[in-house]
């Protein structure tokens, strides 16, 4: 990219599934000359108050309160300037919360049935402050033995076609981004290649009228940039923003858990003047 690189709207901290703290996330984006960052866990907004807090003694970087929320057909909805502190939107993601723990312990309660034997405060552990989930779940039963990798954990026992997989409640999109404008926010649909079958004309076309639709339900933004995209990824997905009127944000997505495809806060993102569109 040929422009400075100041703005990250897609960050997580280890509330949800990311590994740095917000002190030490906020911190590495500051070293790493960003201006303008949002934090965005999913499903959970505890991260937030503490990033604001570090970012005021820090001159010259602002903390947006941002949100990625899961929603059905793996559409994950993002939520910029939300009010994070509205009680309608803490109560519903408390429910999210229940649901995920009580998903997690009729896993780990499947598994034992399968012979695999996971304590759930080894489960716990794993998650720190952040919520229990399935990756907790993976990482009990590699250091228990069960299995020798992520890919296996998921593959054979948690993914959605494994054999100790439990359904959740999603919102649909619709509701995930009329929850996000509700608490005076600003949506954008994340990593939108998630969303789509492949690169090719019609997949293309198929994605477009989704764009449509999510447009009417009342989504602001797509994220042109986001980690490893090509530079035909993005022009492809600037021209749908345009085509729909959608404001062009991106970031990294950064968990900071050394996955192979991981990029470091601040060597993606879209340009300032995008960025601005975002406030107004
Ligand atoms: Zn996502
Ligand atoms: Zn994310």
């Amino acid at each position: 990219m040929s422009y400075e690189i100041a703005v990250d709207l897609h960050l997580h901290t280890s509330y949800s599934d990311g590994v740095l703290s917000p002190k030490d996330l906020v911190n590495l984006c500051y070293k790493n000359g960003l201006k303008h960052i949002s934090v965005t866990d999913h499903d959970c907004t505890d991260g937030i108050q503490e990033s604001i807090e570090i970012a005021k003694h820090i001159d010259g970087l602002e903390v947006i309160p941002g949100i990625e929320l899961s929603s059905q057909n793996e559409m994950h909805i993002l939520g910029y300037y939300i009010d994070f502190q509205d009680m309608r939107l803490q109560k519903i993601l408390s429910e999210f919360k229940n649901d995920r723990v009580s998903r997690t312990q009729e896993t780990i309660s499947v598994l034992k049935k399968l012979g695999i034997n996971i304590d759930w405060n080894v489960v716990k552990s794993f998650a720190g402050e952040g919520t229990v989930g399935r990756p907790h779940i993976a990482k009990a039963m590699i250091s228990g033995g069960y299995v020798k990798s992520f890919e296996e954990a998921f593959d054979t026992y948690l993914g959605k076609d494994g054999l100790a997989y439990t359904g959740k409640v999603k919102m649909t999109p619709k509701e995930a981004i009329e929850l996000i404008d509700s608490v005076g926010g600003v949506s954008a649909l994340a990593h939108p290649t998630f969303c789509m079958q492949g690169d090719d004309e019609e997949s293309i076309r198929i994605f477009d009228e989704t764009l449509m639709e999510l447009k009417l339900y009342g989504l602001k933004g797509l994220e042109v940039y986001y980690k490893n995209y090509s530079l035909e990824q993005v022009s492809m997905l600037k021209r749908l923003a345009e085509k729909n009127n959608l404001i062009c944000t991106g970031g990294s997505d950064y968990h900071g858990n050394g996955a192979a495809d991981e990029v470091l806060p601040g060597l993606v993102g879209p340009p300032v003047e995008d960025f601005l569109l975002l406030g107004n």
